[in-house]
């Protein structure tokens, strides 16, 4: 338009050191850059413009005062050579335009720079040149979306991106799931997120880690497509973002969007989205994304929002679920984020000069408890704690950019406490303040609500739900309401471990709109229950299930309360032929020829032998400062003849040391005060030996423990394994024995031997990991060498076009750090017998995934054998899993 010139501060040509910031476009209508100096003017971002006629030209700038009363962040435009104005000074904290000046300039080039005054925060939207005197550009948010169309350009209607049948709004780590498993579906699906990344708080931005129930239950890792993504990582050495990238770019039915926004839906009725309209967080482009079904990703429940979903903010009172836990009253406080920096940094980087270095805070620096109510365990130095939280007050989601900035000056404030108020001081005096990142985390902002809301007693009676689809078994881990300002009350509102849960398909789709699904934090379930379900491995398992339902219904042409009243089954069945784990259920599908096989194997390991040779010494020892004890099933071995112990004495002279032998009814049931026998023996000076205790007893319990008595000087070393249901004890007061993680060196002669319940046919009983002590795998026998062979028969001919194949890769593993998990198989071949001979149907070599699923032309067979090679390092063959499909009952998704 002639006599204006708008120059978006993203457009400019060199950001020098200021950062582009699309974190709040939904709430201040665009990019922008960013100052982010920690204290440290940052370098000059420049441009140049054609002015197209020569004249006295007037500067306003679109910018923020983010602190009233201090404004931190001054910065000017310096036009040609000449400054602006201070900027960034304005009475209010919104964004306005301030008036830059007036400059007199040529016709033709040119140049712009920001030039930041302060290192702290200052933050530029747009520039806007113009020879109208008269004239002031608007900031309200909807007028200056006009404006910014007339004087740029930029077409206010929105580019049509297509109808696809499912569309995930939000690429974390659920949405990305969710994706996924809705192509592999079949479903066309668009995955639209508004990070140049994908991963939300995991990605390269934030790098949170990825946890669940692994850390908290044995065996409990999360299977299916998270245990498919994180095995690719450790293999190759990704990041989360890196390793989403490449899975959602292998999905033929899966497009993603990246750098897109959706600020608002468009309906076709009052209960049913037709459309997401989105915003590119980097051009201000506006776009539509048609949909039969969509899936709320963002975390924030934004999708729902816009299109008039029930929802929950903030803490429901004690009573309305009977939560012990909940506050009296209701109130709209949510757990603080945190602002992050990739992996390992959180709050600020601080990095050691090898010099002293003062640290002054800035006066806008809140001030924080001091140390000794400061209520917190101070660990790292180089950067922060995940307790850097602002007070849940602060609305994570209309005043997302305040709790940013909340969020900066909390880092400035603690390391001023860590440099000047901190006891141990000492410890950061040579360190430097670097880097205080501008992104961020969230935890909790707003909740759907579905046609069953996941409550604190639910998770704490680990409830097995008809309709479960997904599960759970982090701590119910609520911060405290105060953030850092808690005082000696410390970083927790409450942290309890609760059992394995399940989380049901009510909990994931929207109560009042129709074809809404919801794959993220803001599922169906109180404040309390979301301080269990919030971690991104149990919400991948959400994911899956939501992401495999939206497929369904499109499929079908169904809402997703009509697929929970007619067709639960078929999901849970899908999910767990997908690999998915719900606890309480099994493979039952009867399109699965496996179930209706015998199953023979080369070799199966049936008797767990626990002989000396057995015994890996862990580098940890425990004085005998106190009677220790150690527990081990009985097995068949029911006459022990004799106890070895592995012990370690610092004396110069031997001394004696007692046994005795105890009954147990079960693992960790340390009550039995009746010894069956008691030895004594002697332990030879200054060295570490096995120690032989004669104890010639026979056992009729289904487990022994064995205690040793106090002895000044010894000491007994842990080792690393032992037989299930081991575990060991020390006495707390008399016969008080505590029972703790960890077992003490022992082995019997005889050698215990412990049937293993290891069977061929565990490969289709339908469970695929560990559960209630049932190891639910054939494995073979480790004495004897691989190659072994594991074999489905048929009595009839049966045709197959699909295997399913289900490794071990050692689900108590907390997360996916081994790139090659000993356990499981890296080289088998897979044949059927043609009538005459073996013929090969796959040769797979250098394996490292879980689940590996092939589907080839049909044969005719009535045997399938499964020959194993080698492992990444275990002795035996371990199949947890076979599945044979023929191509009528051949699965529509597409597993690699
Ligand atoms: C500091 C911190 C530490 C934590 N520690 C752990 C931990 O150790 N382990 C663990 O498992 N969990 C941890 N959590 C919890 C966990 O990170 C969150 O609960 C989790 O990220 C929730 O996942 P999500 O998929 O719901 O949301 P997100 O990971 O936030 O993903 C949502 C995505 O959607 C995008 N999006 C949002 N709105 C829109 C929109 N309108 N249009 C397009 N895209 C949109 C977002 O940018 C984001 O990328 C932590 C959280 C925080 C903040």
């Amino acid at each position: 338009v002639d006599g204006f010139l708008w120059v978006e501060a993203e457009d400019f040509e060199d950001y020098g050191g200021w950062v582009l910031d699309t974190q709040f476009v939904h709430l201040m209508g665009s990019a922008y850059l960013i100052a982010a100096g920690t204290g440290r003017p940052v370098e000059d971002a420049k441009t140049k413009v054609l002015v197209p006629r020569a004249g006295r030209w007037r500067l306003w700038v679109r910018c923020k005062n983010w602190l009233k009363g201090y404004a931190p962040g001054r910065f000017v435009v310096i036009v040609n050579g000449k400054p602006s104005r201070v900027l960034g000074t304005a009475p209010s904290e919104e964004w306005i335009w301030e008036f830059g000046g007036e400059f007199d300039l040529p016709e033709g080039e040119v140049e712009l720079r920001l030039h930041d005054l302060t290192g702290y925060y200052g933050r530029c939207d747009a520039l806007l040149l113009t020879l109208d005197e008269g004239y002031r550009p608007p900031n309200d948010l909807e007028r200056l979306r006009e404006e910014r169309a007339r004087l740029t350009g930029r077409p206010l209607k929105p580019r049509e991106m297509g109808r696809f049948e499912v569309v995930v709004v939000g690429g974390g780590v659920a949405g990305c799931v969710a994706a996924i498993a809705s192509a592999r579906m079949g479903a066309k699906t668009a995955l639209i997120q508004n990070r140049p990344v994908l991963g939300g708080n995991a990605s390269d931005e934030l790098g949170v880690s990825v946890d669940g129930a692994a850390g908290h239950h044995p065996f409990a890792r999360e299977t299916g497509i998270i245990e498919e993504l994180g095995r690719e990582k450790a293999r190759w050495g990704l990041s989360w973002s890196e390793v989403l990238k490449r899975a959602t770019e292998r999905e033929p039915n899966l497009k993603v969007f990246l750098n897109w926004h959706v600020f608002e839906v468009r309906m076709r009725d009052k209960e049913t989205i037709d459309a997401v309209v989105a915003m590119n967080t980097l051009t201000g482009e506006i776009a539509l994304f048609e949909g039969e079904v969509f899936v709320d990703s963002t975390g924030d429940g934004w999708v729902g929002y816009y299109a008039g979903a029930e929802y929950r903010v903030g803490r429901e009172g004690k009573d309305e679920f009977g939560e012990s836990l909940a506050p009296e009253k209701p109130d709209r406080i949510t757990m603080s984020g945190c602002i992050m920096g990739g992996s390992g940094i959180l709050g600020f980087l601080a990095v050691d000069v090898g010099r002293p270095v003062e640290f002054k805070a800035p006066p806008w620096a809140p001030k924080l408890p001091p140390p000794e109510k400061f209520g917190r365990e101070i660990r790292l130095v180089h950067t922060g704690s995940w307790w850097l939280e602002h007070p849940g007050e602060i609305d994570d989601l209309w005043d997302a950019e305040k709790a940013r900035d909340e969020l900066i000056r909390i880092s400035f404030a603690y390391w001023d406490f860590l440099k000047n108020r901190w006891p141990g001081r000492e410890k950061v005096k040579t360190y430097e303040l670097v880097w205080v990142p501008i992104w961020l985390a969230k935890r909790e902002t707003r909740r759907l609500v579905g046609d069953y809301i996941l409550t604190q007693n639910d998770v704490q009676a680990g409830r097995i739900f008809p309709d479960a689809v997904a599960y759970g078994g982090w701590p119910i881990d609520v911060h405290h309401p105060k953030g850092i300002f808690s005082n000696d009350e410390g970083p927790f509102h409450c942290n309890i471990p609760v059992p394995i849960y399940t989380i049901p398909f009510r909990c994931l789709y929207s109560r009042n709109i129709r074809n809404l699904l919801i794959a993220c934090r803001a599922i169906s379930v109180t404040h309390i229950a979301l301080g269990t379900v919030r971690v991104q491995a149990t919400l991948a398992t959400v994911g899956q299930a939501a992401g495999t339902a939206a497929a369904m219904c499109a499929k079908y042409g169904i809402t997703p309360r009509e697929l929970l009243k007619t067709r639960i089954w078929e999901l849970q069945q899908i999910l767990i032929r997908e690999d998915a784990w719900i606890p309480g259920f099994r493979n039952e599908d009867p399109e699965d020829l496996a179930l209706r096989a015998r199953v023979v194997a080369s070799s199966t390991w049936e008797v767990e032998k626990w002989g000396r040779e057995k015994v890996e010494p862990a580098p940890d020892l425990h004085p005998l400062n106190m009677r220790r004890a150690m527990m081990l099933p009985v097995g068949r071995t029911r006459f022990i003849e004799a106890v070895y112990v592995l012990l370690r004495s610092n004396r110069e002279d031997s001394v004696k040391v007692r046994l005795g032998l105890r009954p147990a009814n079960g693992p960790k049931d340390f009550s039995s005060r009746r010894d069956l026998a008691v030895a004594e023996a002697e332990v030879p000076p200054g060295r570490e030996s096995w120690v032989r205790f004669d104890v010639k007893c026979q056992v009729d319990a289904p487990y022994f423990w064995v205690w040793l008595s106090r002895a000044e000087g010894i000491s007994w070393r842990l080792m690393r394994e032992a037989p299930q249901g081991s575990c060991r004890a020390y006495e707390e007061e008399p016969e008080k024995w505590c029972c703790k993680e960890g077992f003490y060196a022992v082995c019997s002669d005889p050698p215990i031997e412990i049937e293993t319940g290891i069977r061929p046919e565990n490969v289709i009983n339908g469970l695929t990991r560990p559960i209630g002590g049932e190891p639910n795998l054939w494995a073979s026998d480790p004495e004897k060498p691989l190659p072994q062979w594991i074999e489905l028969r048929w009595e009839d001919m049966v045709e197959i076009s699909t295997v399913y194949l289900t490794f071990d890769t050692n689900l108590n593993e907390r997360g996916w750090r081994t790139a090659f998990v000993p356990e499981c198989v890296r080289d088998y071949d897979l044949l059927y017998h043609d009538g005459e001979r073996w013929a090969e149907i796959v040769k797979v070599r250098g394996n490292y995934q879980r689940r590996r699923v092939h589907r080839f032309e049909p044969i005719r067979t009535r045997r399938l054998r499964l020959v194993v090679l080698a492992t990444n390092g275990d002795r035996s063959a371990r199949v947890f899993e076979i599945r044979a499909y023929g191509p009528s009952g051949r699965p529509a998704s597409r597993t690699p």
